[in-house]
C-alpha cells in the first residue's frame, strides 16, 4: 500500500511557512491505519521490543495499537503536570525556548527493551528527549518507529546509533 497518498499536507499551519503533515487521514481510513500499524508491529517483533513508549499525543495513536497487537505494555511520555505520580523529567531545546517531557518513575523496568513510537520525525528533539527519559529509568532503547520522516531536518543524525524505521519519507 502507498501510505503517502493518505497523508494530507496543510500549508502554513500552525504558522506561516510550515508545511504540516496531517496523519488523521491515515487514521480515519481503517485499511491504511491497520497497514501502518502492522508494519510497525513487524518491526517491533524484529527488535524484540518488550514495551512501547510514545510521546503525547500522536505517539499514543501510533504506539497503543502496536502494544495491543503484541500484547505488551505501553508507557506514555507527557508534558509536565499531567502524570499523577512521581516522574523523571528532561528539558529539550525547541527552535525558540525549551520544553519538558516526563515519565512515571516506574514506567520502565531496568533492562527492559523499549521501542519508541511517534507519528513524525522532524528535528529529532522529541525522540532524543524520550530516549534520555527511558535511559534514566534504566531501559534499553532497541529502536524508534515513525509514520513519517522529514529527512531534510536530519533528525536521524541527531538520534545517532539507534535503529530507526519510518514508513513514509519526505
Ligand atoms: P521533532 O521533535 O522531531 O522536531 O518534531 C517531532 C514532533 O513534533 C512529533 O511529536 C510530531 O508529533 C510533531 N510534529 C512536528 N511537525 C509535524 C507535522 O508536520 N505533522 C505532524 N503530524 N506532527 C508534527
Amino acid at each position: 500500500m502507498d501510505l503517502k497518498q493518505y497523508v494530507t499536507t496543510v500549508e502554513n499551519w500552525p504558522k506561516e511557512g510550515i508545511s504540516f503533515k496531517d496523519i488523521t487521514t491515515i487514521m480515519d481510513n481503517g485499511q491504511a491505519y491497520k497497514y501502518a500499524t502492522d508494519q510497525i508491529v513487524t518491526y517491533a517483533k524484529e527488535l524484540g521490543a518488550e514495551i512501547i513508549v510514545g510521546p503525547e499525543a500522536r505517539g499514543f495513536i501510533i504506539g497503543c495499537p502496536v502494544a495491543y497487537a503484541l500484547e505488551i505494555g505501553f508507557a506514555p511520555v507527557r508534558k509536565p503536570g499531567k502524570l499523577p505520580r512521581e516522574v523523571v523529567s528532561v528539558d529539550y531545546g525547541l527552535e525558540y525556548g525549551k520544553d519538558t517531557l516526563t515519565m512515571h518513575c516506574d514506567a520502565i523496568k531496568p533492562g527492559q527493551k523499549v521501542m519508541i513510537c511517534d507519528d513524525l520525525l522532524a528535528t529529532g528533539g522529541t525522540v532524543e528527549a524520550t530516549i534520555r527519559l527511558i535511559e534514566q529509568l534504566g531501559g534499553t532503547v532497541v529502536g524508534c518507529a515513525f509514520l513519517i520522516e522529514l529527512s531534510e531536518l536530519s533528525g536521524r543524525e541527531k538520534i545517532g546509533n539507534y535503529p530507526i524505521k519510518a514508513l513514509i519519507q519526505y
